[in-house]
């Protein structure tokens, strides 16, 4: 029996935790993957497979990196952009438009946000893979079911699932209200369709060419790239993002196809690369649906049905598409994180109260 069950460890749970942990709150993170951070994934590198950039206005992230002693660093622009028009005409070479307002990354990757909020909780504060299944309404707590057939209870649960995966993988007694469930299934999970790709390299060869790493081709597969070369200048990579219909084709596929096009747009240097990574977030079934309800980019994200509690209160619902501010963003999961946790600490003080 916990205070608070938190369901997922991304940057809205593990943000939710950070919040009652500093208010001696008893909690439990129930995650169903192996590893923390959810939708930010940072390999050795680092190499961003999720989230990468965030921008002044995202000012609920930046107090928390600046709480947690992170630094951030302008996203490399400077050089030539390329863009591939169509197949028979040659690649254009045009300078970044000025006035743009800059984004930043996290030095070290937007990981190391995640280890810094985990090395704040209490050890074993999260129980990796371990699914939920279903959430019951028992009057004075709420039982938390896991695919394993392990029954937790808790006086509050946060659930952090993106809506359109909740509704689809986790079964409610009292089921939810039909608006509520509705709502759910038609909110687009902020780019559970995307797939982003990342090719490293021993130097960055296009900033030799005075080009800035940053493409866009209308003709292939490869929608965007940029630069991503570490703050430390050390790791060398082009990363962008590959139209997202490309996901029923193979890993070799994609991989050569993504080469094809750096090489257009940057030269035969592109073909000396050192690796190949790549995450198709839309086969990833704790981010995902398959064949989900179709919706366009961003919808519903931040309506506030999404963050209604149910339960009379003891299931409280979280995560960045239900955040009142930037919702999509890691600076809506910041948001909702702190909210969530705002929510269960009222709720805490007027039971002592009564
Ligand atoms: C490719 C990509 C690029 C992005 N780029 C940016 C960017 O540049 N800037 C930006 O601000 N944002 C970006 N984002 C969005 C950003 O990643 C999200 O806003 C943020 O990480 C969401 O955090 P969250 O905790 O709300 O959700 P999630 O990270 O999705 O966390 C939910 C957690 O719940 C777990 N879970 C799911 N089902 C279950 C279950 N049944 N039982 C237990 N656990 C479960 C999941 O494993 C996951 O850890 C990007 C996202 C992607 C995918």
């Amino acid at each position: 029996m916990h205070d608070v069950i938190i369901i997922g460890a991304g940057l809205s749970g593990l943000t939710t935790a950070f919040a009652l942990s500093k208010e001696g709150i008893d909690y439990k993170i129930i995650e169903g993957r192996n590893r923390a951070g959810g939708r930010i994934n940072s390999l050795d590198g680092p190499l961003e497979m999720g989230a990468t950039w965030l921008g002044n206005q995202h000012t609920h992230l930046i107090s928390l990196l600046k709480a947690l002693d992170l630094e951030i660093f302008p996203q490399h622009t400077k050089g030539q952009i390329a863009y591939e028009v169509s197949s028979v005409q040659p690649i254009q070479y045009f300078d970044f438009p000025p006035g743009q307002a800059p984004s930043y990354r996290i030095k070290g990757g937007s990981s190391k946000l995640i280890q810094a909020l985990i090395d704040k909780l209490a050890p074993a504060s999260i129980l990796y893979n371990t699914e939920v299944s279903s959430i019951n309404d028992q009057g004075k707590l709420v039982e938390v079911c896991l695919t394993n057939g392990q029954v937790y209870t808790a006086s509050k649960v946060v659930v952090t699932i993106p809506p359109q995966l909740l509704e689809r993988s986790v079964l409610f007694t009292p089921p939810l209200s039909a608006e509520k469930v509705s709502n759910m299934a038609q909110t687009h999970t902020w780019m559970g369709e995307s797939i982003k790709y990342g090719v490293t390299y021993s130097s960055p060869f296009w900033k030799a060419k005075g080009l800035s790493g940053m493409g866009f081709s209308q003709v292939g597969v490869v929608q965007e790239v940029h630069d991503h070369t570490d703050f430390d200048q050390k790791f060398f990579a082009l990363k962008g993002f590959l139209n997202s219909a490309l996901a029923s084709k193979t890993f070799e596929e994609r991989k050569s196809e993504v080469i094809k096009v750096l090489i257009r747009l940057f030269g035969p240097e592109a073909n000396e690369y050192l690796d190949y990574h790549e995450h198709v977030w839309s086969n990833d079934r704790l981010t995902s649906v398959l064949n989900p309800i179709p919706v366009v980019p961003h919808q519903n994200n931040g309506n506030p049905l999404l963050r209604e509690n149910a339960f009379n209160g003891k299931l409280i619902f979280s995560g960045t598409e239900s955040s009142a501010e930037y919702p999509g963003y890691m600076d809506g999961a910041v948001y909702s994180g702190f909210d969530s946790a705002k929510k269960v600490l009222e709720q805490y003080q007027s039971s002592l109260e009564s």
